[in-house]
């Protein structure tokens, strides 16, 4: 049955969406419809600004409405080291949790050969330009600890061979505040394999954990495993 053909046009849209099914799409549709106009113009205000004012920033193709970006601006950061992230979402995340005064390089997704997505569609290529020209001494590879996350990280490792930098991954293992009788065999297979000094958390870290930038002990920290 059809609505009519606005109607319709507003469900195939809203079916485009990721994760949105006939269903969702068919909710949505009917509240936008039952919104007072003023709502329904915002919404569709909003989407129309965002598309017309934000960005890609030509340093870490992180979102944004000012080129460079305010992180990449901000002279206040640690601009030699990396941090890599698979969405900008992620670096909303690192941000929110003040766990980074460095620099970022969004990749914009991952390595899936599934989905069709290889090191070439990503922004690997432009990640070992600025390594070349900044004088960039750390990449922090933070992509998400499965398969695919250590995928792309390999496709990293192999793309900045050349440059000689410092290509390290983010720990990973037990989740802090979890139990050990709750983690995974993987949790605690790479629990084991990412192990530190214990000196270290008293030295060369914040309170919170987050290791200042240049910190003393980085050097001997044990690289974890990146191999698949
Ligand atoms: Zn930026």
């Amino acid at each position: 049955m059809s609505y009519g053909e606005s109607m319709d046009q507003l469900l195939a849209e809203l079916s485009r969406l990721p994760g949105v099914g006939r269903k969702t799409a068919e909710r949505l549709a009917h509240h936008i419809l039952r919104m007072p106009r003023d709502d329904a113009d915002r919404l569709a205000r909003s989407i129309h600004e965002v598309k017309r004012r934000t960005r890609s920033c030509s340093r870490c193709a992180n979102i944004t409405e000012q080129d460079p970006c305010a992180i990449c601006s901000d002279a206040r950061r640690d601009a030699a080291r990396l941090c890599v992230v698979e969405q900008p979402r992620d670096v909303v995340a690192m941000e929110e949790a003040a766990a980074w005064r460095g620099l970022y390089h969004v990749l914009g997704g991952r390595v899936s050969p599934l989905d069709g997505v290889g090191a070439a569609e990503l922004t690997i290529e432009r990640l070992v330009c600025r390594v070349r020209e900044d004088d960039v001494r750390e990449i922090v590879v933070a992509t998400s600890p499965d398969l695919e996350g250590d995928g792309t990280c390999l496709e990293i490792e192999r793309a900045l061979l050349p440059t000689g930098v410092r290509v390290t991954r983010i720990a990973r293992g037990v989740p802090t505040g979890y139990s050990l009788e709750n983690a995974s065999a993987a949790m605690l297979q790479d629990a084991v394999r990412g192990r530190f000094d214990v000196a270290e958390t008293s030295d060369g870290r914040d309170a919170d954990g987050s290791e200042a930038p240049g910190a003393p002990g980085e050097q001997d920290t044990p690289q974890p495993d990146t191999a698949p």
